[in-house]
């Protein structure tokens, strides 16, 4: 397997686009994407569909194979009902726009129930803020501040950050890979 011979453009630009047995993306976030190296193997190995290629072949001595673009697993994996409590997802459930006043600008994070006052980090008190905001609010109780939000935080499902995700597409993005990431919404237009 480490004999292949680049052809052309750096073979690390050419990663697969995995998805689930159900032809949906393994995951969003980060997107599901396998390396050539990996791909190809798990080709071999008989755990993939080939869905779609890259106009390129990988050469060894032993045999060339045209490059996948899109693989599929053959075995359905479940996926994770209630996303992890990180940064980047409580952003993505709250679309990367503050919740008080809808600024993308300089993001962070602020307690509904302050820190102070006992609030917790979790998915109910957290909510996206911009740093103006956060120094507005500050120590304060949410009543006593005089702001608004824009919706109360909430545990979301993996649904609902499939959703919000596919308004912030990753930077790179290969044609062959949009067919499986955005046809409900090419459905809808
Ligand atoms: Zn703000």
């Amino acid at each position: 397997m480490n004999n292949f011979i680049e052809k052309d453009l750096s073979l690390e630009n050419c990663p697969a686009l995995v998805l689930n047995a159900d032809y949906r993306p393994l995951s969003y976030y980060p997107l599901s994407l396998w390396s050539w190296q990996d791909t190809v193997k798990s080709v071999f190995l008989e755990r993939v569909v080939i869905v779609s290629n890259y106009d390129r072949i990988v050469r060894s001595p032993s045999f060339n194979m045209q490059l996948p673009s899109v693989i599929a697993l053959k075995d359905y994996i479940i996926p994770q009902s209630k996303p992890s409590f990180t940064r980047f997802n409580v952003f993505l459930r709250d679309k990367f726009s503050c919740q008080y006043c809808g600024s993308r600008e300089e993001l962070t994070f602020d307690h509904l129930l302050p820190r102070s006052k006992g609030g917790e980090t979790h998915w109910d008190n957290v909510v996206t803020a911009c740093s103006s905001c956060n120094v507005k609010k500050g120590g304060k109780l949410l009543r006593s501040s005089g702001m608004k939000l824009t919706q109360l935080p909430y545990q979301p499902s993996t649904e609902d950050l499939h959703r919000n995700g596919k308004n912030f597409p990753p930077n790179y993005l290969h044609k062959s890979w949009m067919d499986y990431l955005y046809w409900d919404v090419e459905l809808q237009a």
